[in-house]
């Protein structure tokens, strides 16, 4: 094998779905100068563990303030989302070890995080994990409404794969099919997955999910840009986050998921091809992700919420910023979210 192909592959994370219990696997990985990162939900079981930080919150502060009072050569993050950007964010030389605690976010390998500083939310470059480990049986043993809530939000934010795929291709002004699916061909798979063998949200499918959120992460750090993840779905996330107020319980992929049904019949609209719309939304339904106005009222968020968003949605900025800028009516969404 050529030195530069060994090269690319030896950099890339590596993924571990286990079957083994999360302290042992934590306990495996555990040496004299690791710190350890984690939640408040982890935090009591690593009482044992000396060097352990806490974290609440994805501020600047809390990067500072652990890079200040820690050396370490090695750190194992143990949590959601939060943990993992803070945690690649305080790794610097150390070696970076990810345990996901949930499976949320395409994010659980990537090397970018999520940032507060003082003047708001800023995504940037940070340490990829040599390693990602999924315990199955810690997953498995969260609350059933806990493990559908998370799980669900994976599928939603790997599933805007697809329509930052159509948003990409729509800049190009090519909106030929067979394109926007060749750009992110596994978040396809995982979408027709979902149609067709789908059957719960039970270990298949969260070992199903862990595969397709790794490979979306190391797309990112292969690409070294995040257009094939985050497009218009992500600015009508924002503006949805930013103007209104979703329910405390509404995850991040419930709310992507939004804009990505919206960007798919935008699609349907300029093509004339409803397949891809038709199968997004059979796969919401299977997952019970909200699909329309009656199930996103529950998580907070009514048609006028969206309406609101979908305008605030800077034009040129992407397929809904120019569609939406324009638009005389707002009945597409009735197409959409109506029952
Ligand atoms: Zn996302």
């Amino acid at each position: 094998m050529p030195l530069i192909q060994n090269i690319v592959k030896n950099v890339l994370p590596a993924l571990a779905i286990s079957d083994e219990a999360l302290p042992a696997l934590i306990e495996r990985e555990y040496t004299e100068n690791t710190l350890i990162i984690c939640d408040p939900y982890n935090y009591p079981e690593f009482g044992r563990y000396v060097r352990k930080a806490l974290v609440t919150s994805c501020s600047q502060n809390v990067i500072k303030e652990i890079v200040r009072t820690y050396s370490y050569d090695k750190i194992l993050a143990v949590g959601g989302c939060t943990v993992l950007d803070i945690a690649r964010a305080c790794a610097g030389h150390a070696a970076l070890i990810c345990f996901p605690t949930i499976l949320s976010t395409t994010c659980i390998s990537c090397n970018r995080s999520k940032i507060q500083f003082t003047n708001g939310y800023r995504l940037i470059k940070t340490k990829q994990p040599l390693k990602t480990i999924i315990s199955i049986p810690y997953l498995l043993q969260s609350k059933e409404e806990d493990l559908i809530k998370w799980t669900q939000s994976g599928f939603g934010d790997l599933f805007a794969n697809i329509s930052a795929s159509i948003d990409l291709q729509y800049q190009q002004r090519d909106l030929e099919i067979h394109k926007i699916r060749g750009n992110v061909i596994e978040s396809f798979k995982a979408l027709d997955w979902v149609v067709d063998a789908f059957n719960g949200y039970d270990e298949k499918c969260l070992k199903t999910l862990a595969r397709y959120l790794h490979h979306s992460s190391i797309e990112v750090i292969k690409r070294n840009n995040t257009k094939l993840s985050s497009g218009s779905e992500h600015l009508l996330y924002h503006t949805i986050i930013k103007k209104n107020r979703p329910a405390v319980s509404a995850t991040h992929g419930q709310i992507v998921g939004i804009g990505t049904l919206i960007t798919a019949k935008v699609f349907s609209t300029l093509t004339g091809d409803d397949t891809l719309f038709d199968s997004l939304k059979e796969s919401f339904h299977q997952l019970q992700l909200p699909a329309n106005f009656g199930q996103l009222r529950q998580i907070g968020i009514g048609k006028d919420a969206i309406i609101e968003s979908l305008q605030a949605i800077p034009a040129k900025s992407g397929i809904l910023g120019d569609y939406f800028s324009n638009a005389s009516s707002f009945d597409i969404l009735d197409s959409i979210f109506g029952i």
